[in-house]
């Protein structure tokens, strides 16, 4: 997201300086909001396969306490540098606020690329820094909940547990320490969905939006949308599928080596197969080949979804996109420039900081679950169930008439965790995008829904700090 001339964090400062402008919050507690509380750098040595020592940098940085735990992923990359954790920690403490996930924000870094590592090695440097973190109390259900996030996943997850819990044994709810975990380590059934599915809730309830559609030049509904999507990963792959299912057509998809085109639709997980089988998606039965990834940014369609890098929009291509939504899936993938430019054409942009949400809302839904140490519906599944299935019995009984197979099945079933999880998404989703509407609607001088995003997340955080009066 950093712009030429301003740092990570220098951009995330202005987006909130420019959105502050429409709150009430006097100058102070806006620095305190913006401010990061607290910068955990480290250096600690692990020894190579080879014998080699080496010295390992890394980061944890906790932006705000106004909710506790703290909650973020953690990085493995090589361009992890300080300012990049200080801006992800506090796009996370505004993120949480706009999806009322009652965290505070934080992200951790650590600045190697995995790849260049074995698999034993990135254990034991999981697990060091895992230690570094509890002996200065930075990981805890209660304080600082890590996540994955780039070049980290479900395995490194495990080894955060393990590491925490044998640290600190007999801490009963020590599986709240870390979410994203494999789900028989703690975690939760349809995590791996949740972000792909938050951004399909998020843009299908804008375009629910009468007023906002006609404005737009679009029928209401996402039903016969054409979309596109850039990345086929877990987010890109997730969007296409639910978008699909809805009625939308994908008419292109991006990776990599190229683009691919088809007015009348293209099915995201034959179009997987296609990649996995040839190692690329261009030549796909049916479609048409787009020399470039970028091709796609500038096709005709109603909908577009940048799910792979940050900075894919930006001065040079911004003027050629012709979607009349785009909806940002992946984090940053416009350049503030961009921003402006796309806004002088009427483009609406969903914002990042809250269409990608479902994956931290999904971990708040793991955190509850570890904290209950209950599955979702395990208590209420066969209830329901049986409950549904006498009164359908009772509807046929007194109708004389027999409700369809496809039909029963549908009623009588029980609500299994991921359909509560699904459920609980959506619920979180329609509600944050209504909430950001309606304070953007509320003072027409707030530019974009970007702004107004920022004006309900600092609004959200003044109110826990401001209006308790808590400061000493
Ligand atoms: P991923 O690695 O699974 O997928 C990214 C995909 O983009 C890959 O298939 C990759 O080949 C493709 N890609 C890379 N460069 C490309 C290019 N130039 N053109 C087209 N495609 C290209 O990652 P992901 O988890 O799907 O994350 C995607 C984005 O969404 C990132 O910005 C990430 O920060 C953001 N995000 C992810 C989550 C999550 O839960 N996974 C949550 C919030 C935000």
């Amino acid at each position: 997201m950093a712009g030429e001339d301003y740092s990570f964090f220098e951009n995330v400062t202005k987006s909130f300086d420019k959105a502050a402008k429409f709150t009430k919050w006097e100058d102070g507690l806006l620095e305190q909001i913006k401010a990061c509380n607290a910068v955990y750098q480290m250096r600690f040595p692990i020894k190579r396969d080879d014998g080699s020592i080496e010295v390992i940098e890394a980061y944890r940085v906790q932006h705000s306490q106004h909710k506790t735990p703290c909650k973020g992923g953690i990085r493995f990359s090589e361009a992890v540098n300080q300012d990049e954790v200080m801006a992800l920690a506090s796009l996370m403490t505004y993120k949480c606020a706009i999806v009322n996930v009652p965290f505070g924000g934080a992200k951790g870094g650590i600045k190697i690329n995995p790849k260049k590592y074995s698999e034993f090695e990135l254990q034991k440097i999981t697990r060091r820094y895992t230690a570094e973190l509890v002996k200065k109390n930075f990981i805890g259900p209660g304080t600082d909940v890590p996540a994955p996030d780039y070049g980290t996943g479900e395995k490194e997850m495990a080894w955060i547990l393990d590491t925490y819990a044998t640290m600190r044994p007999g801490e009963v709810d020590a599986m709240g320490c870390v979410t994203g975990k494999p789900v028989t380590q703690g975690g939760v059934r349809g995590r791996k969905e949740a972000t792909g599915l938050g951004v399909f809730f998020g843009v299908r309830e804008v375009c629910l939006m009468t007023d906002v559609m006609e404005r737009l030049g679009l029928t209401p509904g996402v039903e016969n949308k054409r979309v596109v999507v850039q990345g086929l990963g877990n987010v890109g792959y997730h969007s296409a599928k639910f978008f699909r299912e809805h009625g939308a057509k994908v008419v292109g998809i991006a990776e990599y080596e190229g683009s691919i085109y088809d007015a009348n639709g293209l099915n995201e997980e034959e179009v997987f197969q296609h990649r996995r089988k040839t190692g690329s998606i261009l030549n796909f039965p049916g479609a048409e080949n787009l020399a470039s990834s970028l091709d796609a940014l500038e096709l005709d369609c109603d909908i577009l979804i940048p799910a792979a890098l940050e900075n894919v929009i930006n001065k040079d291509n911004a003027e050629r996109v012709k979607a009349k939504i785009i909806g940002e899936a992946a984090n940053g993938p416009l350049t503030p420039d961009a921003d402006e430019i796309l806004a002088k054409k009427g483009t609406l942009i969903i914002p990042d900081m809250y269409l990608n949400a479902g994956g931290v809302t999904v971990s708040y839904f793991e955190w509850l679950k570890n904290l209950s140490h209950v599955r979702y519906g395990r208590m209420e599944k066969r209830f329901t169930e049986n409950m549904n299935k006498h009164i359908l019995g009772q509807i046929e009984e007194l109708t004389g008439k027999a409700v369809n197979d496809t039909e029963k099945k549908f009623i009588e079933h029980g609500a299994s965790e991921a359909d509560l999880v699904h459920s609980g998404l959506e619920e979180t989703m329609i509600e944050a995008t209504h909430e950001i509407m309606n304070t953007w609607k509320a003072n027409p001088e707030i530019p974009d829904m970007r702004t107004a995003a920022y004006v309900v997340a600092i609004n959200k955080v003044g109110t826990s700090y401001g209006e308790l009066g808590i400061f000493p």
